[in-house]
């Protein structure tokens, strides 16, 4: 992800880099080139226009053109933006801050509902957290499938389960997704698991059965987190789903995959203003350790790196 705009900036500041002394014109054609990068790479326009508005409120203060390196503070200040427009540096326009990964602080059993289109990966990444609380914090995990849609659902969910070295809910044919919901909590509290993950039903496109669906099962289990997996090869449609959902049924969290394909990187960078919703964690491949905490200023360095 983000290989053709981290390649593209680099350009412009190796440009700048090489004027030594800058002027506002080198300054304002540099910017030309960051809105055309931003916008090649998919960025929703309000974010692009935001990002380049605040590089060049910041930049055209005289300090920074009479400094000792001009190009690096532009190049610092074009990071400042972006770590702003991925959710950390200062609150956003909700005031909440950013915290990279999963905020799990609450009386067990800890409910996730895992929430997404069909093929976003949700299956895979509800394994990748089953296996990193289980491994890193000492979690006692179950993992329960509510897709009663696809039969093989609830069985590559149980696989996962085995590979990520937890617990399972039994599959019980015929159960709705709320009785399941309702078995895995109970399962949950009787066994006294730390955390329950609840892998929601998919749909090719958004539908109000889906959101039906989703929103009761969340009113019934009440979960602490509420993580909508998006594909972030799907570009603006997975900021387009993100909004519909937060809108919908509320989520805590997003979950970006397969970060390791060319996605643009776009989605990235326009989800938290367009959606109000932090990316939280990162799926960057098939295998069950290829999860992520998302740190703005890393992703902010990975794309100025
Ligand atoms: P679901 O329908 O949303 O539950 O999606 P699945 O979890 O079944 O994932 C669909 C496909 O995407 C599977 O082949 C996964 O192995 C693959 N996948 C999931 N997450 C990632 C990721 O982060 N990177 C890559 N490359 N593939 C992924």
């Amino acid at each position: 992800m983000f290989e053709a705009l981290s390649g593209k900036l680099n350009g412009v500041f190796d440009r700048l880099r090489r004027r030594g002394a800058l002027s506002e014109a080198d300054v304002s054609e540099a910017l030309r080139e960051v809105r055309i990068a931003l916008l090649e790479a998919d960025v929703a326009l309000p974010v692009v226009k935001d990002i380049v508005n605040k590089v060049r409120e910041r930049s055209v203060g005289q300090e920074v053109i009479r400094s000792v390196s001009p190009a690096q503070q532009v190049i610092k200040i074009v990071n400042d933006c972006l770590v702003e427009a991925l959710g950390g540096g200062a609150p956003g326009t909700d005031g909440v801050e950013h915290v990279p990964g999963l905020s799990l602080n609450a009386a067990p059993p800890v409910a996730i509902l895992m929430i997404g289109l069909q093929g976003s990966g949700k299956t895979t990444t509800s394994g990748k957290i089953a296996l990193r609380l289980r491994t890193r914090d000492r979690k006692k995990v179950l993992l329960a499938s509510l897709d009663v849609q696809r039969p093989a659902a609830q069985l590559q969910l149980e696989t996962l389960a085995k590979q990520a070295g937890v617990t399972s809910l039994p599959i019980v044919k015929g159960q709705s997704p709320l009785e399941i919901a309702a078995r895995a909590m109970q399962v949950a509290r009787g066994e006294l698991y730390d955390v329950v993950i609840l892998d929601t039903a998919g749909r090719l496109s958004i539908d109000e059965e889906l959101m039906a669906e989703v929103a009761a099962v969340k009113a019934a289990t009440k979960p602490h987190e509420s993580l909508l997996v998006v594909d972030a090869m799907t570009g603006q449609d997975a900021v387009n789903t993100a909004r519909s959902f937060n809108e919908r049924v509320g989520v805590t969290g997003i979950v970006m995959t397969r970060v390791d394909g060319d996605a643009r990187g776009g989605a990235a960078l326009s989800m938290r203003a367009v959606t109000g919703a932090p990316i939280k964690l990162l799926g960057a491949g098939e295998k069950l350790d290829a999860l992520e905490d998302f740190h703005p200023d890393r992703i902010a360095g990975r794309i100025l790196g």
